[in-house]
């Protein structure tokens, strides 16, 4: 069992957190909301006051924040967490954040001879609550090797990308293709929908035929045809709209770094830019058919 510093206890990071106390790991927490604190300790975590205390005698120090800025404020802000971090801990970053960011906090954390991986996670909430996480990890491959034991605690797949920064990449690259899968699958069932269909038995159809997605058989956009998908209670909970934003601005910029073409990419940042304007930002991603549904 070891050390485990654990910060950002949102969404995610909350119940991740909740798996390693129940791991039976010594685990000290910090977020800037008292509430979301509680509910760690609640399960078994202790308390301290701010960053710098959480970490002060960690071997690991996981992170899991929103965005790239509040990595960077965190680790390299005035807060400077990586000079409290006691030496040879390990420390990963858990947040989706643009792989350049990953890179340079990773390359300041090794100047402060810390070993540190980037490893977004895919799964959800539901993944992150169930321990069935899967990690997208880049980095040293022994570094992975130290915190294996740990991840396995809180997924079920742990993938080796690359190295720093590449996990952010390849987690992008899933998530760009799961923007641009569900918005034409709400497409495809309007459509159908327009013409009569029933959007459930156009849905089992897809869902054992060429056009079958993650989006058609889980997190289906029409109400109704599933009963657990967000769709279904109003879009609320799942994914919310405005983190594929965030997402695919992140595989924007990441695009332009290298010159590739994204165009599918870029395409589905503005529709879902256009789904947030229309006041859906908080809603699951799905609810993007709302801009193409009649009447939805
Ligand atoms: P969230 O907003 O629910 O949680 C973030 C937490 O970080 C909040 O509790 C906030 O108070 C805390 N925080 C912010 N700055 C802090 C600081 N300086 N010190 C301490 N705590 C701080 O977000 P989330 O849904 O848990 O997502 C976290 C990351 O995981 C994001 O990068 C997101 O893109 C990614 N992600 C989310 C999902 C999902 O389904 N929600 C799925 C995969 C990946």
């Amino acid at each position: 069992m070891s050390r485990i510093a654990f910060i950002g206890l949102g969404n995610m990071g909350g119940p991740m957190a909740i798996n390693l106390a129940k791991a039976g790991h010594a685990l000290r927490v910090f977020d800037l909301n008292q509430d979301a604190v509680n509910t760690a300790v609640a399960a078994g975590a202790v308390a301290a006051m701010d960053a710098a205390t959480a970490v002060a005698d960690a071997e690991i120090v996981i992170s899991m924040l929103p965005a790239s800025r509040h990595v960077e404020g965190l680790y390299l802000g005035n807060a400077g967490l990586l000079a409290s971090i006691a030496d040879g801990a390990l420390v990963i970053d858990c947040s989706t954040i643009a792989p350049a960011t990953a890179k340079r906090v990773c390359e300041a954390a090794a100047a402060r001879g810390l070993q540190m991986l980037d490893a977004p996670v895919s799964g959800g909430t539901a993944g992150a609550a169930a321990g069935t996480l899967t990690f997208i990890v880049g980095g040293e491959a022994l570094a992975l090797e130290r915190a294996r034991p740990v991840l396995q605690n809180m997924g079920k797949n742990i993938f080796h990308v690359g190295g720093s920064g590449a996990g952010q990449v390849a987690k992008l690259c899933n998530n760009m293709a799961l923007g641009v899968i569900m918005a034409v699958t709400g497409e495809a069932l309007s459509l159908g929908v327009a013409h009569g269909l029933d959007p459930s038995v156009l849905s089992q159809m897809m869902a054992v035929s060429t056009g079958r997605s993650w989006a058609t058989e889980v997190c289906n956009p029409w109400p109704g045809v599933l009963e657990h998908a967000p769709a279904s209670r109003g879009y609320s909970g799942g994914f919310g709209n405005d983190l594929m934003l965030k997402d695919l601005g992140l595989a924007a910029e990441a695009a332009m770094g290298v010159g590739a073409s994204i165009p599918l990419g870029e395409l589905a940042r503005n529709l879902y830019a256009m789904n947030s304007h229309a006041g859906h930002g908080g809603l699951d991603f799905s609810s993007v058919i709302k801009l193409v549904a009649k009447d939805l």
